[in-house]
């Protein structure tokens, strides 16, 4: 799809071998692995420990991989509740990291890595790495937040491991990030989607042609978004863009990855065991369902996490990759099921207003949601940036683009939201996570 990606060899690297295991061999490997990972929970962990008592199950009631459905889930609130160290399963001689992710109210969640865990960190970003095309040689800029932030540090681990040049710029500054994207010949890039957005807009506002530039690949994460946005930066910057999939309390970036066929994220199955429930009820769903998906560190030291509630929205994608791999894939994460707006009685995903927004020409993909509440009702308004053309136009051009965005928000939400064009640069720029709704109701 991209002429400035050659077919490399890559895929060689000794670290993606793992990715190819006979699906036999995986689930005997991780069935022995979850073994070991519930024993060391339950002799370790408290909160594990009386969890299973309650459930009357003790370690060695896990003789078959459906046998995880029996064992309790562990959600946020539990990494909260234990702040900081409460979940350890290693003592503090042997844990040699620790990361914390900004909780929205009070302490943040705390999460542990001995130096094995930080081994096996790096093997599954250097796999994921490789599953995007990139190898030895490769010039790889990290945008992501350097710090307690999981993004920054495990991904310069995993491109050193790959044996890449890193440029660790990390976040912000964007005049400097286009700079040495220029300067160094960067090919791939590590950051938000939204972020490398904002650099797309500076870097036009610099007259710095990015297609132009030796930068090949994209590896954008950390937050949802959709097929629209991908297209969008890959026709204004001619690369490949990658969606990688992680969370701190897992690992951090890199338990799922796209191949070059693009079609769902494979997730590292030998170190991460995946499952789809019913977000009501818990209950396990088939492969091709949508579902919260459930994740269960098989090999984690310093802090397991048994069938760890994501709440990110997706499924199991059924049969193979064409890539070869045997590991699962999921379809990519385009909403959480705590990100639902309802609206008017109505559910709605921000991922759907980014859809219908971008299926329309000369809206960019900067916009925001705004919740209001008039006399109890709520309203919604959807504030979407436009092209500096469309306001030097004529007005009539303006108005036929409000009809086409009301039109396709009404078509896609299946309810009536207020539409405002706005300026260019009027919506506020993230340098991390995009922050898209503003709830301004007060109950
Ligand atoms: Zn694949």
């Amino acid at each position: 799809m991209n002429s400035k990606l050659e077919t490399c060899a890559a895929d060689c690297h000794p670290a993606s071998v793992p990715d190819y295991t006979p699906v036999p061999e995986l689930r005997q490997l991780q069935l022995k692995r979850l073994q070991a990972v519930v024993a060391r929970a339950w002799q370790n962990v408290a909160l594990f420990r009386s969890r299973m008592e309650e459930c009357g199950l003790a370690p060695e009631d896990v003789r078959s991989l459906e046998d995880i459905a029996r064992l309790p889930f562990t959600q946020k609130s539990d990494l909260r509740d234990n702040y900081p160290f409460g979940l350890f399963a290693s003592p503090m001689k042997d844990v040699v990291r620790l990361h914390a992710s900004s909780g929205t109210t009070g302490k943040p969640i705390v999460v542990a890595y001995t130096k094995e865990d930080v081994d096996v960190w790096t093997s599954v970003l250097v796999r994921c790495y490789a599953s995007c095309g990139l190898h030895r040689g490769d010039i790889i800029q990290i945008a992501y937040g350097y710090g307690l932030f999981t993004g920054g540090l495990g991904a310069h681990y995993g491109a050193e491991g790959l044996g890449a040049v890193v440029v660790p710029a990390s976040g912000g500054h964007a005049d400097r990030q286009i700079m040495l994207m220029k300067d160094f010949g960067v090919t791939a890039m590590c950051c938000t989607p939204t972020y490398f957005l904002h650099l797309l807009d500076r870097a036009d506002e610099l007259g710095v042609d990015m297609k132009k530039l030796p930068l090949r690949a994209g590896v954008f994460g950390a937050e949802p978004w959709t097929e629209s946005m991908r297209k969008h930066i890959e026709e204004r910057s001619n690369i490949e863009a990658f969606d990688i999939f992680g969370l701190s309390e897992i690992i951090g970036p890199g338990v799922g990855c796209e191949c070059r066929r693009h079609q769902g994220l494979h997730i590292f199955e030998d170190h991460f065991y995946p499952e789809i429930v019913d977000p009501e009820t818990g209950a396990p769903l088939p492969d091709g369902t949508e579902g919260e998906l459930v994740l269960t560190t098989l090999s984690k030291q310093a802090m397991p996490m048994i069938r760890y509630r994501t709440h990110d929205m997706t499924m199991i994608l059924p049969g193979r990759c064409e890539c070869g791999r045997t590991l699962r894939r999921i379809g990519r994460i385009g909403r959480r099921s705590d990100d639902m707006l309802i609206i008017r009685g109505v559910n709605v995903f921000p991922s759907q207003v980014e859809t219908a927004l971008l299926a329309i020409e000369g809206a960019l993909p900067h916009y925001q949601i705004v919740l209001t509440r008039a006399q109890g009702l709520d309203q919604m308004e959807v504030q979407v940036e436009v092209t500096p053309q469309m306001f030097n136009d004529k007005i009539g051009a303006l108005q036929e683009l409000h009809k086409k965005l009301q039109g396709s928000l009404d078509r896609v939400l299946g309810i009536r939201v207020r539409v405002s064009l706005v300026e260019t640069n009027s919506i506020e720029r993230s340098e991390g996570k995009a922050k898209r709704v503003i709830d301004r109701r007060t109950s």
